[in-house]
């Protein structure tokens, strides 16, 4: 089977700042998404659900925005932002995906950004690079099978890029979704994936 790897580049300085929560609330986590052509419904939905439950054992609710429905006047324990770079939908006239990408070939899915060692609250996703798992989905796929694929795809992806920024830490598991690289079936395969336990405890841990 042909693997790609999906690698974290660490590139980008931003800064993002989190409110503290009322004593006693439970921990929230506001997602603030930003994309550059918006998923289709379906993928979105796939996309939430799959992040939330990968997320549910380590105690995290995740609320999920748009950027520019920030009012700044809302209180979370948390708050991330993540950009969708490319094109993040699967357009109803597109032919089944045929490029299975290049043996060997790392793709970077997504980056999360670091400065001096500290992992920051931000995040891009590579689109383009991610829509390529579709080419892994059974032939007669139609078109909602398709959106809720990359809606899944996307989901692992956000889930795994906030492993890194709620445990704080640029280094990952030799095993689950906190491993350094997936291959693009496995993003798309109704199999489930999920964290291993030392990895809910580390964002338990760092949790404000
Ligand atoms: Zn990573």
């Amino acid at each position: 089977m042909r693997r790609i790897v999906l690698v974290a580049a660490w590139t980008a300085i931003v800064a993002a700042c989190a409110t503290v929560p009322e004593k006693g609330a439970s921990p929230s986590v506001a997602i603030f998404m930003d994309f550059d052509d918006k998923p289709g419904d379906a993928s979105l939905a796939v996309m939430k659900k799959e992040a939330d439950a990968l997320l549910k054992p380590s105690g995290v609710t995740l609320d999920w925005r748009l950027s520019r429905a920030n009012g700044g006047n809302e209180t979370f324990s948390d708050l991330v932002v993540v950009k969708f770079k490319g094109r993040c939908r699967v357009e109803a006239w597109s032919q089944p995906g045929t490029d299975f990408g290049t043996l060997g070939e790392t793709l970077s899915l997504a980056s999360t950004s670091v400065k001096e060692g500290h992992v920051l609250p931000f995040t891009e996703v590579e689109c383009d690079q991610i829509r390529k798992a579709l080419a892994y989905l059974r032939p007669d796929a139609d078109q909602i099978d398709r959106q809720k694929a990359l809606g899944l795809a996307l989901g692992r992806v956000v889930a795994h890029e906030l492993y890194h920024m709620l445990a704080h830490t640029t280094s990952h598991a030799t095993a689950g979704l906190a491993k350094a690289s997936q291959s693009l079936r496995d993003l798309v395969a109704s199999r489930e994936m999920s964290f291993q336990q030392r990895d809910f405890l580390a964002i338990r841990n760092n949790l404000h």
